[in-house]
């Protein structure tokens, strides 16, 4: 469970609102949500918290480095903890779904490029777009 240091250390006040929301960032399955996603989970948990506050949290916590977000294609920003190791996504475009996955040798080819060209990589981030076959 959420213990409040965790606001307190990325420089943010303990608020009902944030715990709530980094509580239901900690506990959902789904590891990336759309505001909406957060809302209608926090609504479902009888958590009284607007879509308006939803997304000013997520606005801070993403300031503050507690939670990633991602703008993939054709679909809404979603949020996910900042808390793991390194990964990349595949979206299924009919879905939806989020999927992630890491490759060492996608991984080590990137530096190399980068370094080909004179360059130390500072940053990357991958998304493959995807379909089930037919
Ligand atoms: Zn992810």
């Amino acid at each position: 469970m959420v213990d409040n240091s965790e606001l307190r250390k990325a420089g943010l006040k303990v608020t009902l609102p944030r715990v709530k929301i980094l509580q239901m960032l900690e506990s959902a399955q789904q590891r990336h949500m759309s505001a909406e996603e957060v809302y209608k989970a926090l609504m479902e948990a009888g958590e009284d918290v607007g879509l308006a506050t939803v997304y000013r949290v997520l606005t801070q916590f993403e300031a503050a480095g507690l939670v990633a977000r991602h703008n993939f294609d054709g679909g809404h920003a979603v949020f996910e903890l900042a808390d793991g190791e390194h990964h990349d996504h595949m979206v299924d475009v009919d879905s939806g779904e989020v999927i992630e996955f890491t490759d060492h040798e996608i991984e080590r080819r990137q530096k190399e490029i980068v370094t080909e060209h004179g360059y130390e990589l500072v940053d990357h981030n991958l998304v493959l777009y995807v379909r089930k076959p037919k």
